[in-house]
This record gives structure tokens, C-alpha cells and sequence, in this order.
């Protein structure tokens, strides 16, 4: 068993629901020496700060990395390209540079220009999330056997890799590592896909006329529910998932029309062998994903239920009792 890694000074610049879930892990498994946390708006600072997430909180982003061996910007990938070309200057040599955006190609296009080649850039996306945001929504479990895929340059320092990999080990993940471009293929399927399913679904619903809302919404039990939940998810980090890997989601979603007019033909035509041989192998993939403990096969996703109020039954058929 290796000893967990550790850091002197961490800077988190950004901290939403990733940042704090970081701040919270690395915490607890005493990963690093000193937090130095930031965020965008004095309001999110001041909340940082009441919610004791960083050793010191700074007001600038320059401010933040200085003399920090790590480094995580934690922020929507539409800004950090900006980002870098402010820390670019102040950054510690020898330092370790990352972030946790959703996209991959994008953020090293947009960052490593302004990264000086005394640092190391490994790029990282925590496969782990939840639909709500903000400083006070992290928690340190969030990683637990979830993947964090690095994409490393090509180039990058094997050791610098290696130790940014067993940080995330540490809070928790699983580490793989692969090309920003290939990360970009498989999130826009696995994850993009399904959330810009669940905007238009929810979107759909909500502007049908013949069903009224509260239709929709008292018999959202099944299937409809757990769309809303996913298209709840924060409106800015997903405009920019969106525009950021543009060309993978479009050519994801070329695939899926196709297969959708599939779907549609085989209803159209009452073809139920076609609806039956498709549904059969999507159940086989779920099975799959439960089986490598990707989630949980509990009824209902694991929810917690309230046990049913105590009502005494009606006894149509009771006779000669009191
Ligand atoms: P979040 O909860 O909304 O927090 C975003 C943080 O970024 C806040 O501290 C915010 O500061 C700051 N920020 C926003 N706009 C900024 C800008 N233009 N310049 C500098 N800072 C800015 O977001 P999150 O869910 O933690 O997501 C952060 C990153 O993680 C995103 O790149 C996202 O793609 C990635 N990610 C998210 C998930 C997920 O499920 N949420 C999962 C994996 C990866 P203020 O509060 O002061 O505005």
C-alpha cells in the first residue's frame, strides 16, 4: 500500500459542487498541507468561507496559486481559458496544473497557451456529479468509485501524472487516462447525449397542451422523473459542455436520429419483434453497468421511501368482531 500523496498548498480556483467535493475529500484523507480557495463573485467567497472549505480565501485568482504545488480549476470549461492566461504568470514552477472539466479538447486548446513549460499540465474530468451546484453542495464521498479519466499531453512528466493519479485514488476514484479527443467521444454518448435527451423531453412535456402540467407532473412516477432530474442539472456548465464539444455531440447525435427513425418505424409499422429485440439488448446493458458497480440495482434507484402512514384497513368481509 502506497502512502497517500501528499501536497503542501492546494489552490482551488472555482468552488461549486466539484471544488468543495475536493476540498471536503482532501480533507478528511489529509491529502495536503493548506487549502487556498477562490470563486468568481464575493457572494460565493463569502459563503467559502462561513462553510470553513479553505484554510485562506483569496480574492483573485493570481492570488490563489501562488506558492500552491497543485492546482484544480474548478470552474465551467467556457472560462477556463481566461483563467489560465491570468495564473499563467504566478504559477510555481514545478507545480502541477489541472482542472475538472466536463470536455477535454477544449480546455487544453483554451488553457495550455498560457501554461509556462516549467509546470505540468494534466488535464482531468471526474466522471462524478450530481444535479446541484454551488459551495454548499459538495460532499467528500462524491468520488467514491467513480472514474476520473486524466488526458495527459503527450510528453507530460510520467511522475507528475502518476501523482495527480493517486490524488484522485485517494479522494476516492478510479483512475484511466486517454486522449482529450477520444474523452470527448465517449462523454459525448455516455453523458452529453442523454442530458440534451433530458432538456428536450422535459422541454416537450412541459409545452403539450392536451396534458396539462399538473398531469405531467402528478405522474412523473415513471420514466419522466428521473429526466427532470438529470434536466435540472446547472444551465451554464451545460451550455458550455455543448458548445465545447460541438463535433463530437453533433456526430453522437447524428447516430442516435438514426436509431430514433428506427424506433419509430418499427412502432409505425407494429413491428414488435424489432421494439422487443432492441429493448432486450438495452436491458442486457444496464445489467452490465449494475454488475461492474457502476449503480445500484435497489428498486426505484436506492430511494428512500417513508413507510406508509398507519391507517387502519377497511374490512369489507370482517364479520361477528367488535
Ligand atoms: P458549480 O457548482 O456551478 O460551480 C462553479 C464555480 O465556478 C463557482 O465557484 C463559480 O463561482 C465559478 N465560476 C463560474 N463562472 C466563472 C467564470 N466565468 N470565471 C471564473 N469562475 C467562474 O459548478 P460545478 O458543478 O462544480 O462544475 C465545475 C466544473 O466541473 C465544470 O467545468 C463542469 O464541467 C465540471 N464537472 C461538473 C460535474 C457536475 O455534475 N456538476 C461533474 C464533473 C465535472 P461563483 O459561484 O462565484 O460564480
Amino acid at each position: 500500500v502506497t502512502a497517500a500523496p501528499t501536497f503542501d498548498r492546494l489552490a482551488l480556483i472555482g468552488v461549486g459542487l466539484i471544488g468543495s467535493s475536493i476540498a471536503h475529500a482532501a480533507r478528511r484523507h489529509r491529502l495536503v498541507g493548506e487549502i487556498v480557495a477562490t470563486a468568481r463573485t464575493a457572494a460565493t467567497r463569502a459563503r467559502v468561507v462561513e462553510l470553513e472549505l479553505a484554510d485562506r480565501v483569496v480574492e483573485t485568482n493570481a492570488e490563489a496559486v501562488r506558492d500552491a504545488d497543485l492546482v484544480i480549476v474548478c470552474i465551467p470549461v467556457g472560462a477556463c481559458g481566461p483563467v489560465a492566461q491570468e495564473i499563467g504568470p504566478h504559477l510555481r514552477p514545478g507545480a502541477i496544473v489541472s482542472d475538472v472539466g466536463s470536455v477535454k479538447g477544449a480546455v487544453v486548446r483554451d488553457m495550455a497557451p498560457y501554461l509556462p513549460a516549467n509546470v505540468h499540465f494534466v488535464p482531468a474530468h471526474p466522471v462524478a456529479g450530481t444535479e446541484h451546484s454551488g459551495p454548499d453542495s459538495g460532499f467528500a464521498e462524491l468520488f467514491i468509485n467513480r472514474w476520473c479519466i486524466l488526458t495527459p499531453p503527450p510528453g507530460a512528466d510520467p511522475a507528475a501524472v502518476e501523482r495527480l493519479a493517486a490524488f484522485w485514488r485517494a479522494l476516492g476514484a478510479k483512475v484511466d487516462t486517454m486522449s482529450p479527443e477520444h474523452h470527448d467521444l465517449v462523454l459525448a454518448v455516455t453523458s452529453h447525449l442523454p442530458h440534451l435527451i433530458a432538456y428536450t423531453i422535459v422541454g416537450t412535456a412541459n409545452e403539450l397542451g392536451e396534458v396539462t402540467e399538473s398531469e405531467v407532473l402528478q405522474f412523473s412516477a415513471g420514466g419522466f422523473r428521473d429526466f427532470t432530474r438529470i434536466a435540472a442539472s446547472d444551465p451554464t456548465m451545460w451550455r458550455d459542455v455543448f458548445l465545447a464539444n460541438k463535433d463530437a455531440v453533433l456526430e453522437m447525435l447524428g447516430t442516435f436520429q438514426e436509431d430514433l427513425a428506427k424506433l419509430t418505424r418499427a412502432i409505425r409499422r407494429g413491428d414488435g419483434e424489432a421494439l422487443y429485440e432492441h429493448f432486450a439488448r438495452t436491458r442486457a446493458i444496464r445489467r452490465g453497468i449494475v454488475s461492474i458497480g457502476q449503480d445500484s440495482a435497489a428498486p426505484d434507484f436506492g430511494r428512500p421511501h417513508p413507510t406508509l402512514p398507519e391507517t387502519p384497513m377497511p374490512r369489507p368481509y370482517a364479520s361477528g368482531e367488535e
